[in-house]
């Protein structure tokens, strides 16, 4: 059987270009001897790969040299402690709950200091954002916090939240790289990279350098700490070498591709092909208010939980995989991130077709 279409929310599709390059060098890489994997992390060769990576990283998202890039361990869910072990020095921060995600962070944060819920959309199962004009930010809040695409509803802050001049924290786990994005407007930016950069096990965090102080939570454990892993160039320990090594190989690939401008024009035209589908069909129907939609994760339903089954299981059959929705949505999700070819949605699209047409 060749390559599917792999619709699955993370780990997710990677360019194939990307695949078949870390094949070729799987063995030797760039006459070495021997894998990035058996390289050591202070070797001549793979300074080069991570500082290249950073470099075409600030290139694409035009980051500011007064912040850092850092690339960690222990995934999306690890900076749900760290942000707040770094940040609350006067223990109090604003959370915006959009999703599981942010209700996670949410309560992580709860353990550290005081995090104050101030808007939420779960009234209505997350299918919309919450009006973020004028929200009630506390007059000592260290910082204010979003998930900005909201991977399992599928909604994304189209505008940033007004924080009144408190530092705006982000998980972009699931739009990282999707289009442009004004680094100068957070404090600090982080996403898991099994979404839309790379394979799982890298962390990327972009901060602005006077959020990085020595001055956090009691009992912060080292590697939680961001001026340590910021001052060694996040070399600290043994980073996760291959993992950054094929986000670097994804980030040429990117630029590639026109980078960012370029890529935002491609998946708008993914996504615009699914939901111009969704909004006229009789069968499917989108689970998020227009204004609010992703263009990377697109929940759908059926109404009706065994056809809704049917599809995904007679999706799987077609080569269309991973469409089964959260469990606490239902229906169907189709995740279609950056490495997602438009012949993918049209795949998908043409077998909604089908399928409507047999099963109505
Ligand atoms: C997947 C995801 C996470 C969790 O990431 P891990 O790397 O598994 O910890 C957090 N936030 C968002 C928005 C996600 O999509």
């Amino acid at each position: 059987m060749g390559r599917i279409y792999n619709f699955s929310a993370g780990p997710a599709m990677l360019p194939v270009e990307v695949l078949q390059e870390a094949a070729d060098e799987m063995l030797n890489y760039k006459d070495s001897g021997m894998s990035v994997m058996e390289m050591s992390h202070r070797s001549k060769v793979f300074e080069s790969i991570i500082q290249e990576a950073e470099k075409d990283l600030r290139e694409l998202m035009n980051i500011p040299d007064n912040y850092k890039v850092l690339f960690l361990q222990g995934g999306a869910s690890q900076q749900f402690a760290a942000v707040p072990m770094n940040l609350m020095k006067n223990k109090v921060a604003d959370y915006i709950i959009t999703g599981q995600w942010a209700k996670k962070a949410y309560q992580e944060a709860s353990i550290y200091g005081k995090a104050n819920a101030i808007a939420s959309s779960a009234d209505k199962t997350f299918s919309y954002l919450p009006d973020c004009t004028d929200l009630p930010i506390s007059e000592d809040a260290d910082y204010v916090y979003i998930c900005e695409n909201n991977t399992i509803y599928g909604t994304k802050f189209k505008t940033l939240p007004n924080t009144k001049g408190k530092p705006l924290v982000a998980d972009i786990s699931s739009c990282f790289l999707s289009e442009p994005v004004d680094v100068t407007k957070y404090g600090v930016l982080f996403g898991g990279v099994q979404k839309n950069v790379g394979p799982a096990g890298v962390v990327i965090v972009i901060i602005r350098e006077d959020l990085i102080t020595e001055d956090t939570l009691p009992g912060t454990p080292t590697m939680l700490k961001y001026k340590i892993h910021a001052d060694s160039a996040s070399l600290y320990n043994t980073p996760p070498a291959y993992g950054i090594y094929i986000c670097g190989k994804v980030f040429k690939w990117i630029k590639g591709m026109g980078g960012l401008e370029a890529m935002k024009k491609r998946n708008e035209k993914k996504a615009k092909l699914l939901y111009d589908f969704l909004d006229q069909s009789k069968l499917f129907k989108g689970t998020v208010v227009k204004e609010d939609r992703s263009l990377m994760n697109v929940p759908f339903v059926t109404g009706n939980e065994e056809l809704d089954a049917k599809f995904v299981k007679e999706a799987k059959a077609a080569g269309l995989e991973n469409l089964k929705g959260h469990r606490t949505v239902g229906g169907m999700r189709a995740s279609i991130y950056n490495a997602m070819p438009y012949e993918g949605v049209e795949a998908l699209v043409e077998f909604m077709k089908k399928f409507e047409e047999e099963n109505s």
